[in-house]
Parts: C-alpha cells; structure tokens; sequence
C-alpha cells in the first residue's frame, strides 16, 4: 500500500531532519517543499524582479522550471536548469521568500506541482512544509504538526548555520519569518486529525520514532 505522511512546523522545529530519516527508514521518498519555494525567489531574484512586484513575481512562479531530489539520501534543486543547492539557503533568499509565499496565485502553482511530486512514487512520499496537512494533502494517512519553543529552534538554527551568520542575523531569520509567516499558518494549533507533537525536548531520533509509530497505528 501506499503510504504518505504529511510534515508541518515552523523553521527550526525539526522538520527537514526528520522527515529526512523518516523517509529513509520507510523506504519513501522525501519532498521539501520549502526548496521549493526557495527556489522560485531565486529564479525571480535572478531575473531582477523587486519582490513588490506581485504580477512579476507571479510570472516568474509559473515560469520556473524547478527540479529537485526526492530522494532522502541525496540533497539538489535547480531552478531553470541552474543547480541552486547552495543558494536556496543563503540569508538574502530566505529574506525574500516571503514574497512569493504570501501570493495565492504562486501558492496554487507550487502546491498543485507538490501533488505531482508527492503521487510520482508507487511507494509513497513524506512531504515538509507549513501547509501539507491541510492544503496540499490533507488525505495523507499520517499527517504531524511539529512545534517547537523559539529557544529550541534558535538554538537548532545556530546549529545549522554553525559560523556563519550573527546570533542577530539568526534572530531575523528565525523570529522575522515566523511573523511574515504567521499570516499563512496558525502553527500552535494542529487541524482536525493532525497530531501535534511538541519537539522542544526530544532527539531527533525521538521524533523520528514518534513518527515512524503513527505510519505503524
Ligand atoms: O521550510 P523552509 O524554511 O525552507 O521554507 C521556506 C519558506 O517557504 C517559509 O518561510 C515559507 O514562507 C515558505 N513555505 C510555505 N509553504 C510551505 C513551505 C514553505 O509557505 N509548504
């Protein structure tokens, strides 16, 4: 049987990693939705698009090729035919991304391309984001909210970006985004069926086993 387990939470809750290791130890494939989004604020950024301008930034969503690895075990975007990898995670990309998330218009492109991705495997998909439990799969056989304190996800950040931004820089991106996001996702309240685990105190490994129990219920 098919198998699709639905990921939401906030930056720094945990969700890259452990949908990552959930996948793997399913034997599914892996989507990061986020890349996605990413990617398109690269491509328009690229294109000397200003991220105000909304009919830009419409045309450069519909118009961007995005490729991306759906394989847990391997990490690649490109956008375009240009590999962006590296990219997609550097602060000025992070700070527009905004732009493209809080357009409807570009929400409904990325998330009818993310059904794609996530019905392209037999086997079955794990899928990360703010709005998989609800918007793009909400009939997903497992679907989890993670949730995790600001402490626990500052301090998760400053482990990912281990020397290279300020604990300023880390703040904004952080605490910044979550405002600019809270407009699209109430994060603290888990959907009807959603199960809402609070990752503040667990390992990963932890939250993997959590995971992993639902897919076998
Ligand atoms: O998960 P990640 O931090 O990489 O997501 C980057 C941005 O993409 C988020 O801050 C949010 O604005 C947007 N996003 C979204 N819906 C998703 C995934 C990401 O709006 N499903």
């Amino acid at each position: 049987d098919r198998l699709v387990i639905a990921i939401d939470g906030p930056s720094g809750s945990g969700k890259s990693t452990t949908a990552r290791a959930v996948a793997r130890r399913l034997g599914l494939s892996y989507l990061d939705t986020g890349a996605m989004y990413r990617a398109v604020a690269v491509a328009f950024l690229d294109a000397g698009v200003r991220p105000d301008d909304t009919a830009a930034v419409i045309a450069a969503t519909s118009g961007a090729v995005i490729e991306l690895s759906l394989d847990p075990d391997e990490s690649w975007v490109r956008v375009n035919g240009r590999d962006v990898t590296e990219q997609i995670r550097e602060p000025r990309t992070a700070q527009n991304v905004s732009a493209v998330s809080t357009i409807p218009e570009c929400r409904a492109d990325l998330v009818r391309r993310q059904r794609a991705l996530m019905d392209a495997d037999p086997r079955g998909c794990v899928a990360e984001g703010r709005d998989i439990t609800t918007v793009v799969y909400p009939d997903a056989d497992v679907r989890v909210l993670l949730t995790a304190s600001p402490e626990a996800r500052l301090r998760r950040r400053a482990g990912d970006m281990a020397g290279k931004l300020t604990e300023e820089q880390l703040r904004d991106q952080v605490l910044r985004r979550d405002r600019d996001d809270s407009k699209l996702v109430e994060f603290q309240t888990a959907a009807e069926g959603v199960h809402l685990l609070d990752t503040s105190d667990m390992t990963p490994a932890e939250v993997v086993d959590a995971i992993t129990s639902l897919a076998e219920e």
